[in-house]
């Protein structure tokens, strides 16, 4: 039996034995904890089936399970200094492959056409770098590669930003951006001192799919962030107040979004938190029909 990586003596012991020290500035947390690491790979149903691309594999203790229930993997690490090191821990798994990699630069769909053989469900999966989640989710959601999962771990204040409804203090942009495409659960949350070194928060393992169609029937999606993202600008402020704020206060624009504001049945001074993503798409329909 191969050992684990990711006990704590093990993984100080590597990290000693490359003269390895953890970069803040990368997000390099480690996991120790091995339940953690057999419920990410439970979570994302990982089996022969699975090709995973995992981001960020630090010193090889996640990849370690993803290589021993998966197909291939394939693994994105920024960082050079790490690549002795997955060398020598990746020994054993011909099936993984490692590239020196900036996910947010690298081009997916070709990396998955070259290193997969296109018979397999490509996952993802990663420990993310806290410092990046969400540009890293926006930019798996803007690929064109059809993952049929992304399990990911994160800070829990952004896993709570993301599973949230109307109505509660979490809910945003963010949640309406990811929530449109994608279907959100969180599979397990994970105490901090599950990680070396420990971070200053808890974290959450999310799981996301993307849904058959978005919520939202927009024909600009680009047009409908810049209305969610406007009307959350000022979270105090009422959803009329920050209308005006995106569109501007000229009388024919406000007649137009008075208009489209009473076709959706949406009252002027309710707060952008209460109005699910169906009312958004209403409202950015009517915004247009009445020519906002
Ligand atoms: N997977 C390992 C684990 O679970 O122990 C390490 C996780 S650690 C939280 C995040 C990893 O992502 C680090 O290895 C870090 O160097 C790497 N990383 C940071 N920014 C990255 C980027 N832009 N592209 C790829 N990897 C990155």
């Amino acid at each position: 039996d191969i050992p684990r990586i990711a006990t704590p003596a093990r993984t100080h012991a590597i990290m000693e034995r490359f003269g390895f020290h953890t970069k803040k500035h990368l997000g390099q947390n480690f996991l120790t904890n091995l339940d953690v690491l057999s419920g990410i790979v439970r979570a994302a149903a990982i089996d022969d089936h699975s090709d995973v691309i995992e981001i960020g594999p630090g010193i090889g203790s996640l990849t370690q399970y993803l290589a021993e229930a998966a197909h291939q993997v394939l693994a994105l690490e920024i960082d050079a200094a790490l690549l002795p090191v997955l060398a020598d821990t990746m020994a054993p798994y011909p099936n993984v492959t490692v590239v020196n990699q900036d996910v947010l630069a690298a081009n997916l769909q070709e990396l998955i056409n070259t290193h997969f053989d296109g018979q397999h469900d490509v996952k993802v999966v990663a420990n993310l770098p806290y410092y990046i989640t969400t540009p890293i989710l926006m930019h798996l959601m803007r690929t064109t590669v059809d993952f049929s999962s992304i399990t990911v771990m994160m800070q829990g204040e952004v896993a709570d930003r993301l599973t949230a409804q109307p109505g509660s203090k979490d809910y945003s942009s963010l949640s309406i951006a990811i929530q449109n495409q994608m279907t959100v659960r969180v599979a397990m949350t994970v105490n901090r001192h599950s990680f070396v070194p420990a971070p200053n928060v808890d974290s959450a393992i999310i799981v996301l799919q993307r849904r058959p169609q978005p919520l939202a029937m927009v024909n600009d999606p680009a047009g409908f962030d810049r209305l969610v993202r406007g009307s959350f600008a000022s979270r105090r402020k009422t959803l009329w107040n920050n209308l005006q704020q995106l569109y501007g206060k000229a009388p024919d624009v406000k007649a137009a979004m008075t208009a489209a504001l009473a076709d959706s049945g949406i009252e002027p001074g309710v707060r952008a938190e209460r109005l699910t993503i169906t009312d958004f798409a209403l409202l950015f329909n009517n915004l247009q029909k009445h020519h906002v």
